[in-house]
């Protein structure tokens, strides 16, 4: 193995200061998962950046007993069990700022591997941040400035749905309204806002929670996410009778999010009065602009393009991999976005009964930019690869 050993008891490290190494490392470097595994001989740390694993160093077994222990006591969780998997969250400061991890431990073949989500990543504050752009950062404004109606967000994990919302609600809060929160977990803490966290650890779901905030009559209710009937009924109830909601619902793109919606028992007409738009959303990581350089795709490279954009591509870029992007091609992460408004176009097709791929075409005859179109731009432009693209629409989960 050629990576170093970064964590060791045997230096002048203690058990405090590791964790605090790794966090802190983990933070600066935007990761947003750290996991330390326990292998054969060592235990590995690696961490995700930019949506990607890289290894981050390896430590030996000696060290890792008190380095857990530290983890466990951090969290709150029983540091004598051994066996069973136990989860909390976990509060820590990075250079003066607050963040809130969410850690687990389980038992695995070498040892205890432990899991760490960074929940609060600051990575993107706003939308232009997020790589959109001014005239459609306007559009979604113009759509949660009702005072009434549904808008959605969807895309996988990692696709920066936390911060399309957070922005939304930041750019909502402006002191003169009620914005209230339902979140699995709470992630980023908005001053100003009421934020209520739900789940199973707390004993409230998302349905009897928006009962209990309608009552409150605020003016903006945030669910974090539509995924039963029950919840979408009462989102969808809540969003006619004068509150904006805001949620996030599963779906590839945002054509799939509103036959989703179709699918857990809402009528046409009332998606049709009630929705006001669907955004949808993936990361895609660019190619580091100090390595890139044209190549030769595969052959399935080639095919996927071609049956995407339904011509074969012309020049294309990738990273070869240098010291600055630590050998990952990549540098930074650029947002692709799918904006469906629902306007005179989708209300005559939703009135119209089409199914899901005959409403696909029908808008893409009407010149709506999919993510799929959104996506080759940016392989085209050179600013992402056919292999990242590929990875962010079809691999993501
Ligand atoms: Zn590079």
């Amino acid at each position: 193995m050629y990576m170093e050993t970064l964590f060791s008891l045997s230096g002048m490290s203690s058990p405090v200061e590791i964790v605090d190494q790794i966090i802190g490392e983990a933070v600066r470097s935007k990761a947003s998962d750290i996991l330390i595994e326990p292998q054969e001989k060592e235990v590995v740390v690696r961490m995700r950046v930019d949506g990607v694993l890289q290894s981050f160093g390896v430590m030996p077994f000696g060290s890792y007993d008190q380095v857990l222990s530290r983890i466990k006591v951090l969290g709150n969780m029983d540091v004598t069990e051994n066996r069973k998997p136990q989860e909390s969250k976990i509060r820590f400061e990075v250079d003066d700022r607050a963040y809130v991890l969410r850690a687990a431990v389980v038992s695995t073949n070498f040892g205890q591997m432990a899991a760490l989500r960074v929940l609060d990543m600051p990575q993107f504050s706003d939308f232009s941040q997020l790589g959109m752009e001014d005239e459609l950062a306007e559009k979604v404004k113009r759509n949660i400035s009702g005072r009434y109606g549904l808008f959605l967000v969807c895309g996988p994990t990692g696709s920066g749905k936390t911060t399309t919302v957070h922005s939304s609600l930041r750019h909502l809060n402006t002191g003169e309204v009620n914005i209230m929160t339902l979140e699995d977990p709470i992630e980023y803490i908005v001053p100003g806002i009421n934020q209520i966290e739900v789940g199973e650890d707390v004993g409230l779901d998302f349905v009897s929670g928006l009962r209990t905030v309608l009552r409150l009559n605020p003016d903006v209710i945030f669910v974090g996410e539509i995924r039963d009937a029950a919840t979408a009924k009462i989102a969808i109830q809540a969003s006619l009778t004068g509150h904006l909601v805001i949620s996030t619902i599963h779906g590839r793109n945002s054509v799939g999010a509103m036959y989703r919606l179709l699918d857990l028992g809402i009528d046409r007409y009332m998606i049709n009065y009630a929705l006001r738009a669907i955004l949808a959303q993936r990361l895609m990581r660019r190619i580091c602009k100090h390595c890139q350089e044209t190549y030769k795709p595969t052959p399935s490279e080639v095919e996927i393009y071609t049956r995407e954009k339904g011509t074969g591509p012309a020049t294309l870029l990738h990273g070869r991999g240098c010291d600055l992007c630590r050998h990952s091609r990549y540098h930074g992460r650029v947002g692709i976005f799918e904006f469906l408004e629902v306007g005179e176009t989708v209300r005559n097709l939703v009135f119209s009964g089409a199914g899901e791929t005959e409403f696909a075409k029908e808008l893409g005859l009407s010149g709506f930019r999919s993510l799929t179109s959104e996506g080759l731009r940016m392989v085209d432009e050179g600013v992402t690869s056919v292999r990242e693209y590929i990875r962010t629409m079809f691999d993501a989960r």
